[in-house]
């Protein structure tokens, strides 16, 4: 048995353990192996995907400091800010967010409607003032908070930072005793990486409940040596701040960057085409952004025999309000 490790505080948002669930996708032209899903797509109804997970530790920190406000930012359709506008509202908190994207329609639609739904306060850039200040916008945005009197918590993209990736510690945790349930060994183990934070916190938690698991992210934006520098950082990041934590470093992920197509947040034919498959095959529904590139990523990495195993356990991250505003391509 490994040490136990000593995990932050956390606050329980999500619903867990999620289940591990048997795919039948092409399981008759595929005896040989066995593919999973693991529905962090269930960890709440709207409250939900893996930025969930990363919040319980998030909100711990928040309220442990006394602030009354959560700042954080993405794209207009993005599912973390939705996510921490809603943990906020249930917890009596203020929420500002910082968008990205062109305000264009009249009506807002998926995430963007249940983060204005909930309540947050919300700021729309374009892509390049965004990209060009993201740290003046949040700097002005906590200025703004502050001026009224509340304390802000500014929270990184994604929630990926060193608090947030225990969230997939966690979740690593829960992992290992799905695999011990179905009899699972040596599984690959396979997630999206956006913002690296859930691939970052796989990856030290498998090494630590799972050690014969290989994990492999699939990169949405950014490349494979982005990832793979932002994955160590993160992890040094958490085990410099929790020097206690017995966390260690673990062998780096297989990371692959050749499925992000046209680019971040840009279907194409293939992904859209695994979307309709898997909502057919198993009641699974993915999303064009994360999850429906990296499944269909998965799929064209083991048909090209780049991975040996025979249990193959894909992390449905959720994100299916971002489905929504792709109803055309689809
Ligand atoms: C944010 C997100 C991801 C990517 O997770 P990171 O930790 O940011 O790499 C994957 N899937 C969905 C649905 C997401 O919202």
């Amino acid at each position: 048995m490994p040490s136990p490790l000593q995990f932050p505080d956390s606050i329980p948002l999500a619903q867990c353990p999620t289940p591990l669930q048997a795919l039948r996708y092409r399981q008759k032209q595929s005896p040989n192996i066995r593919l999973w899903c693991k529905r962090d797509d269930l960890t709440g109804s709207v409250l939900s995907g893996n930025k969930v997970r990363k919040l319980e530790f998030i909100l711990a920190d928040a309220l442990r400091q006394g602030a009354d406000t959560l700042i954080t930012c993405g794209g207009l359709q993005s599912n973390h800010c939705r996510a921490t506008a809603l943990v906020a509202a249930q917890y009596g908190l203020r929420c500002r967010l910082i968008l990205r994207g062109e305000q264009n329609s009249a009506s807002s639609d998926g995430n963007l409607l249940l983060s204005e739904l909930a309540g947050a306060e919300i700021e729309i850039y374009s892509p390049r003032e965004y990209h060009a200040n993201l740290p003046q916008l949040f700097l002005r945005a906590e200025q703004v908070v502050k001026a009224r009197g509340s304390q802000p918590y500014s929270i990184p993209t994604g929630a990926s930072n060193d608090v947030g990736l225990w969230g997939y510690v966690a979740c690593a945790r829960e992992l290992a005793l799905d695999f011990e349930r179905h009899n699972i060994h040596s599984p690959l183990v396979v997630c999206a990486a956006g913002s690296g934070g859930t691939l970052a916190g796989l990856s030290a938690g498998l090494n630590h409940f799972s050690p014969g698991a290989q994990v492999l992210g699939v990169a949405v934006c950014d490349s494979a040596e982005y990832f793979a520098k932002r994955v160590k950082a993160d992890i040094q990041a958490a085990q410099a701040r929790f020097v206690d934590s017995g966390l260690s470093l673990p062998h780096p992920p297989m990371i692959v960057d050749d499925y992000i197509g046209p680019g971040y947040a840009i279907g194409y034919p293939e992904v859209f085409s695994v979307i309709r498959d898997l909502a057919r095959s198993d009641g699974l529904v993915l999303d064009p952004v994360y999850t429906g590139k990296a499944f269909y990523g998965m799929l064209e990495e083991l048909a090209q025999g780049r991975h040996q195993q025979r249990e193959i356990v894909f992390i449905h991250t959720g994100g299916v309000f971002g489905l929504f505003p792709y109803k055309n391509e689809l």
